[in-house]
């Protein structure tokens, strides 16, 4: 795919995980983190080496291959990825790029005609795989655990380098001269993560593995690993079936879990506070930034003017009525935009069974609606805040059961529908307008995911 991508042959080899060139000095970050709510120690980077950084516009971008082998931090384990977990982060961090969500985006993809021993579902059933390499671009990998893991050995010089380094390089209005400037800078981090959040919220994301290692310092999504969209609205859902007793990272629950992996990243701080009491400030700032675009979130999705006090009651029935019989969350909001007048009969294709769907009350929540946007909704904001096509589950799954056969067809199709995931494109629509077809409801790669691939 990486040719296909237009990646020279040189390129392909470097992006396949060959011999670094002459004036590269590559290296595999050290990091920490807290995994499902308990401090895990030294983590990563297992299977990330960064190739080194180039200036892009102004920009320092870093180049990084995930898969290509052993680095000091890979534990037991080989360092190398799959080609199923290449294509879900290719394909899912391209597809959040054009839908205005922060991430890393994807360069290459490239098989290494390696097999691959994996255990999909840590259940005793091994089986070769192929791997594969992804190179994949951000301003920097750095996690809230690459702060952590220097606090945690008690290592503040290397803590304070590694701060002043991060402010320098990629923060350079902010500085950790006093308390003043790092709870700006702070600040900063929280309010990039609360709009990340947000976004994932509006989408339908569910990230899956929200451990504190995979928290970028950017508020980017980052680590594409057991992620999921919501099909059926369901906030207690999540795709990371080694998160299925607690659902700790349900889609309901990410606004939550932002703001305690941020508590993490400000106790990793206080060795460099005078007065550390005053990151709870920071913490304050994120829930307000987030409600503020969480609000704002809900003016786009119902084409509101703005969001008023009643607006809140509005939101609470319609998240009610969302759960109360499985309805497709992507395309109830996306024919939302076009409804002429309020019935619910216009949202058949929505719902997965039409004969439970409890029709008065979805007419009086339409009808509130209606009088609320005085039958004149904003429907280019609507159109912008509700895509028409997303990465479902089980697309990302097509793509890889004909990849894994040598048919990247599938892969670079999606790769081009997601480019453009709010415009109509009508010739698609049968495929992919879609919810959620009765052979993916309860597969492995669909429904369910497992941590690390
Ligand atoms: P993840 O769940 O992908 O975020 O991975 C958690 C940690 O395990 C990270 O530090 C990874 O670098 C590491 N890891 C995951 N898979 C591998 C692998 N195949 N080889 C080495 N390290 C890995
Ligand atoms: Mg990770």
């Amino acid at each position: 795919m990486g040719q296909r991508l237009g990646v020279e042959r040189g390129g392909a080899e470097l992006l396949g995980g060959g011999e670094p060139v002459k004036g590269m000095d590559s290296y595999a970050q050290r990091y920490g983190g807290h995994q499902f709510g308990n401090w895990a120690g030294q983590l990563g980077d297992g299977r990330a080496i960064t190739l080194g950084e180039i200036q892009c516009e102004g920009e320092v971008l870093e180049l990084q291959l995930k898969g290509s082998g052993r680095t000091p931090y890979s534990r037991t384990a080989d360092g190398k990825a799959v080609l199923r977990s290449s294509i879900r982060e290719f394909l899912c961090s391209e597809a959040m790029h054009h839908l205005g969500v922060p991430t890393t985006r994807a360069l290459s993809l490239v098989t290494t005609g390696e097999s691959i021993l994996r255990d999909v579902m840590y259940d005793g059933h091994r089986a070769y795989e192929q791997g594969a390499i992804v190179g994949r671009v951000a301003p920097s990998f750095i996690r809230f655990g690459s702060f952590q893991i220097h606090s945690a050995s008690g290592d503040t010089e290397t803590l304070k380098t590694l701060v002043e380094h991060t402010i320098r390089t990629h923060f350079p209005s902010h500085s950790s001269k006093d308390d003043v400037e790092m709870l700006a800078w702070l600040c900063q981090i929280a309010e990039d993560t609360a709009l990340m959040i947000a976004h994932w919220m509006r989408v339908g994301f569910v990230h899956g593995v929200m451990n504190t290692d995979n928290m970028s310092i950017h508020g980017l999504t980052i680590d594409y690993g057991p992620y999921g969209w919501l099909e059926d609205y369901n906030p207690g859902w999540t795709p990371n079936t080694t998160d299925s007793s607690t659902r700790r990272y349900r889609y309901g629950q990410q606004p939550q879990i932002a703001a305690w992996n941020l508590a993490r990243l400000l106790e990793a701080m206080v060795p460099l506070m005078d007065d550390p009491e005053q990151l709870h400030d920071v913490l304050s700032a994120y829930t307000t930034c987030f409600d503020q675009h969480h609000n704002q979130m809900w003016v786009e999705k119902l084409g509101l003017n703005e969001f008023r006090d009643e607006d809140e009651e509005l939101v609470r029935t319609l998240n009610s009525l969302l759960q109360e019989v499985e309805t497709d969350m992507t395309i109830f909001f996306r024919l939302l935009c076009t409804l002429q007048s309020p019935n619910i009969e216009y949202f058949t294709s929505a719902f997965y069974d039409e004969t439970t769907v409890p029709v008065q009350a979805w007419n009086e929540w339409l009808e509130a609606w209606w009088s609320r946007v005085e039958g004149q909704p904003n429907r280019e904001a609507m159109l912008q805040a509700n895509p028409k096509y997303v990465l479902r589950n089980w697309m990302a799954q097509l793509a890889i059961d004909a990849a894994e056969k040598g048919d990247f067809s599938v892969c670079e199709s999606l790769h081009e529908l997601l480019q453009d995931p709010y415009g109509e494109q009508p010739e698609h629509e049968e495929e992919w307008f879609q919810k959620r077809p009765e052979w993916a409801r309860n597969r492995v790669g669909c429904s369910m995911l497992s941590c690390s691939s």
